[in-house]
């Protein structure tokens, strides 16, 4: 998950620095930098966010060239020495390293045999370890040792150019006669060049300010084509929030009319008719976290509209499951990012086995929407805060859209109602709530049909940026086991969106009340008052059309996840353990 960067020409430290604040939603245990300073390496680093970094750094006005790592730790704690960049035995080259190197402790054995000493625990410092110089010939002989996944960046005292490599985690590179960059996000080149290239899994070379080298796995030297960087490459600031979070929440509306917009264009139209024409039995639905959430509305969705199985499956289980894939299968990903490691691997195997594939992504330059047969934009714009908001809300959307398209329906008039039903929430409830649930150590959530996803997504967002233990329960499911654990120190959120369930989850809400249960009601329903006399606390939720009643009541829960953390005393931007793009498995 770990971002990584490398740039050529002036104001190094600075590029860098931009970069890696860039590159933060990627993991933020620890970050650090290496300048090639006249052929000296001057290296900082820091435990915890960029900012710590920043701290550190002189900023001197050179001209040179560096490499820069913000970190997720896979392999050994968050400390200095674990911090990236890391070097080789006679310190001559130096490496940042996205990925999970697999076969790092025979490789480690091998080195310490040959004397060679290491003082971290990283599989990327087993990488380092394995060169003593740097061009493309002990490139090359390293890569043939390695076995996982990586896209590094390397710089050595004695060379002009950054050298670098992808397999399995995203890499792109650019230059333009007076600068050079390679990075995992081309967000990194927003301001600094205007035109990159996409690395292949495979593809290794070596780029300076004047030229770049390719080669392919097959060790041939290619030509490769370069993109514009346009405006689907975005870079978002906080401007006017306290968090990226909260915008993001409120940029669901921008998200819904950029949807609007985009969808009613030709291009977007032809990918619809393109999948119309598909020929499929059976549906698979595939996401990690949110985006799986995601796909279990559009489960919802598509299963109310067509007599097709649909299995709705968490990437990283997928291949465990034996399920049967052939041409006769739409299989359809769900990832924000688009580079999500457990995702893409699922994707890789369905593509193998002659499935159709479509995507749902954010990133439309990315990994996942490249392998696509047909890929579909959520518009959303950069999604900052790791906890994701917007993009679940524009996720599921899409899934309105390709159910209603499939069924030959309209969707931009009911889109359209709803852009200007939406409504967030009243912050004058919703913060005293959260005042209170910060006093428990525990909240369930639960809920029937929809309401369940739902009470699955909120109880997500809760549980990430809270750190307060959280589980979401089908309202019916709770006798089975559950309710065990209600006594009055625990608070349960009860969502009802669904008139015709109502009463059976009203039931099992009676049933935690008898039990002692804290009961708060999530509901657009009209409810009687001696009902809601038995709830501590009932939110209603403005009502909208019965399709988007589940994305209406998310947006209150996802604030209340907000307001919680922040009374807390969290960053809701940067969860403990978490990054936001998720490219290891
Ligand atoms: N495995 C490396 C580490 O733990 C890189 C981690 C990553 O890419 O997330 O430092």
């Amino acid at each position: 998950m770990c971002g990584i960067i490398g740039y050529i020409g002036e104001k190094v430290e600075e590029n860098l620095l931009q970069g890696l604040e860039r590159l933060e939603y990627r993991g933020y245990d620890s970050a650090g930098m290496t300048i090639n300073r006249g052929g000296e390496f001057v290296t900082y680093k820091a435990t915890g966010k960029v900012e710590n970094l920043k701290k550190t750094l002189k900023f001197n006005d050179d001209l040179g060239m560096g490499i820069a790592h913000t970190r997720w730790a896979t392999h050994g704690k968050i400390c200095i020495e674990n911090c990236h960049p890391h070097f080789s035995s006679n310190g001559n080259v130096a490496l940042v390293h996205n990925g999970i190197l697999e076969n790092f402790e025979d490789l480690k054995a091998e080195l310490s045999k040959e004397g060679k000493y290491f003082y971290g625990q990283t599989d990327s410092e087993v990488i380092a370890k394995c060169f003593d110089r740097l061009d493309i010939k002990s490139l090359r002989r390293v890569l043939g040792k390695l076995q996982g996944s990586y896209a590094l960046a390397l710089i050595a005292k004695d060379s002009d150019s950054i050298y670098f490599v992808k397999n399995k985690s995203p890499l792109y590179v650019g230059f333009d006669g007076s600068q050079a960059m390679v990075a995992s996000d081309p967000s990194c080149f927003v301001g600094i060049l205007t035109e990159y290239y996409t690395l292949e899994d495979g593809e290794y070379g070596r780029i300076n300010k004047k030229e770049a080298v390719f080669y392919n796995k097959n060790n041939e030297k290619i030509e490769k084509y370069i993109t514009k960087l346009d405006f689907k490459v975005s870079y978002e600031e906080k401007t006017g929030y306290d968090h990226f979070m909260i915008k993001e929440i409120y940029q669901s509306r921008i998200a819904l009319e950029n949807i609007i917009e985009r969808y009613k264009q030709e291009e977007i139209i032809n990918k619809l008719k393109l999948l119309k024409n598909y020929e499929f039995d059976r549906i698979y639905l595939v996401g990690c976290g949110t985006a799986y959430h995601a796909g279990l509305i559009g489960g919802y969705y598509l299963r109310e509209a067509f007599n097709v199985d649909v299995f709705c499956e968490i990437a990283s289980e997928f291949r465990y499951k034996n399920l049967n894939i052939d041409d006769k299968s739409l299989c359809i990903f769900i990832s924000q990012s688009g580079e999500t490691a457990d995702t893409l691997s699922v994707l890789e195997f369905c593509k193998e086995k002659g499935g159709k594939i479509v995507s749902i992504t954010n990133t439309e330059y990315s990994t996942i929407a490249r392998l696509s047969d047909i890929c579909f934009p959520i518009c959303a714009g950069q999604e900052k805060a790791v906890a994701s908001t917007k993009a679940y809300f524009a996720q599921c959307l899409i899934f309105y859209i390709i159910t209603t398209f499939l069924k030959g329906k309209d969707y931009i008039l009911p889109l359209q109602n709803f852009k200007r039903q939406i409504d967030f929430g009243d912050d004058n409830i919703l913060k005293p709530l959260a005042k209170n649930l910060v006093k428990y150590d525990k909240v369930f959530f639960i809920g029937r049909g929809v309401d369940y996803i739902t009470a699955k997504e909120a109880s997500l967002k809760l549980k990430e940026i809270t750190y307060i233990f959280s589980t979401a329960e089908s309202s019916g499911e709770l006798k089975h086991g559950v309710i065990a654990l209600i006594d009055s120190s625990v608070p349960v959120i009860v969502i009802a969106t669904d008139e015709k369930l109502f009463n059976k989850t009203l039931n099992n809400a009676y049933e935690i009340k008898s039990r002692g249960g804290k009961l708060i009601l999530f509901t657009s329903l009209q409810i009687d008052k001696d009902i809601k006399e038995n709830f501590d606390y009932v939110i209603e939720v403005k009502k909208t059309s019965k399709e988007f009643q589940s994305l209406q009541m998310i947006l209150p829960l996802q604030k209340l996840a907000y307001f919680t953390a922040i009374e807390k005393g969290n960053n809701p931007d940067m969860p403990r353990n978490l990054a936001k793009s998720v490219t290891v498995e």
